[in-house]
């Protein structure tokens, strides 16, 4: 942590005279909102009162001043080389209620996704261990569920892996559906360190892809996490049919929230046969790095990671990523139940663009970055 501070220190805009002087001239009156608001993160740290006319703007800055500031921005709040590498596992796959319609697990749709039984304590356990030795430092266990009401059998088991996993000194996070209040305090109590449940989309594009949960019953969700002291780990999904304006909005709600999500994933559709969003286009390199450059420019203490839809993407355009502010990806052969990026190749990737893993943040209060993103600027 003092290395990271002292990269951090290392950065202050004070300490690098042409690098101050930079600022001084792209703010003129001809800079980009993205770079006038990244200037603005790193001189005064991060807010929660954007509107969204400003992050549109950001947003629509010029693709390659977007990258350059998103990268501005990443290198005063984070080591820029650091990569956290997690592992996804799918414990309990298919057969769910919800109509999501991206998603090949729901049982309303044909896309030869078996619903299965809760994976065996060992299973799981084994699995977190090879993911461990393979450089992973965060274990994320999903479970294809609405909620995890009237699953008290399951639900206990999983507390049991969590405690487990934690003691063997890597962060876990659960994705399982909807919680309540006193379920989220149980998964605290096991040593829970994150909590996923995506937003997904803009508010108004939402009913569009999901019907049978509404966008507050999502965002109880996560006030239910964020009050029992889990970090929230909450994004969404590009390339389902959306509007850069909706785009947008999902960022403006996460960027809003009363704290930021310590934790952003940022998911490229891949389109499953037998979905309603079978025939989707995939989005182009840059829609991500739009979006990853917007959201690290407006929550620049988050973990942003390059999450679904990596495996269609080419090392340089990944490493485009991680220059926009990407700080993560998800390793392991498969992510839930689509293909993921082959192990030799990252491993690849890292040595190639000088990736250091990420070690895990294992502090009770991991940090939104807040403090050190201001105490960077000192
Ligand atoms: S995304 Fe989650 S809640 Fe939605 S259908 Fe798939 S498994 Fe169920």
């Amino acid at each position: 942590m003092l290395w990271m501070r002292s990269i951090r220190h290392t950065l202050k805009p004070q300490s690098l005279g042409f690098h101050f002087c930079w600022y001084s001239s792209s703010t003129s009156s001809s800079a980009s909102a993205a770079a006038v608001e990244a200037a603005r993160t790193i001189q005064d740290g991060p807010r929660n009162d954007w509107t969204r006319p400003q992050i549109k703007s950001i947003y629509d800055s010029p693709i390659l001043d977007l990258l350059f500031h998103g990268a501005q921005v990443h290198r005063h709040a984070h080591n820029f080389r650091e990569v956290q590498q997690c592992t996804l596992l799918s414990i309990k796959t298919g057969g769910c209620s919800e109509d999501c319609s991206y998603c090949p697990q729901s049982s309303r749709y044909g896309t030869g996704v078996k619903a299965e039984k809760m994976m065996k304590k060992d299973t799981v356990i084994e699995a977190a261990k090879k993911a461990k030795e393979a450089g992973s430092t965060r274990f994320c266990m999903g479970a294809a569920w609405r909620d995890t009401v009237g699953r008290k059998t399951n639900f206990n088991q999983i507390l049991e892996h969590v405690k487990e996993i934690r003691e063997m000194g890597m962060e876990v996070c659960c994705t399982l559906g909807m919680l309540e209040k006193q379920q989220a305090e149980d998964l605290k109590k096991a040593g829970l360190t994150a909590y996923n449940h995506n937003l997904d989309t803009s508010r108004e594009f939402y009913p569009n892809i999901i019907t049978t949960r509404s966008y507050d019953e999502r965002l109880q969700t996560l006030e239910f996490v964020r009050d029992a002291g889990i970090n929230v780990c909450c994004g969404g999904i590009i390339g389902l049919g959306e509007t850069d304006e909706d785009r947008v909005g999902l960022l403006h709600t996460l960027a809003t929230l009363p704290s930021h999500p310590e934790s952003v994933p940022i998911n490229a559709l891949i389109a499953v046969k037998g979905t309603p969003l079978e025939d989707q286009k995939p989005i182009e390199i840059w829609e991500m790095i739009r979006m990853i450059a917007t959201a690290r420019i407006v929550m620049p203490g988050a973990m942003v990671r390059l999450s679904a839809g990596r495996v269609r993407f080419s090392m340089p355009e990944q490493a485009l990523c991680f220059l926009a502010g990407a700080n993560s990806i998800f390793t392991g052969e498969k992510l839930l139940t689509t293909a993921n990026n082959d192990f030799d190749a990252d491993q690849r990737m890292f040595e190639v663009l000088g990736l250091i893993p990420k070690p895990p943040s294992l502090d009770d209060a991991e940090s939104d970055g807040s403090e050190e993103v201001a105490s960077s600027l000192g």
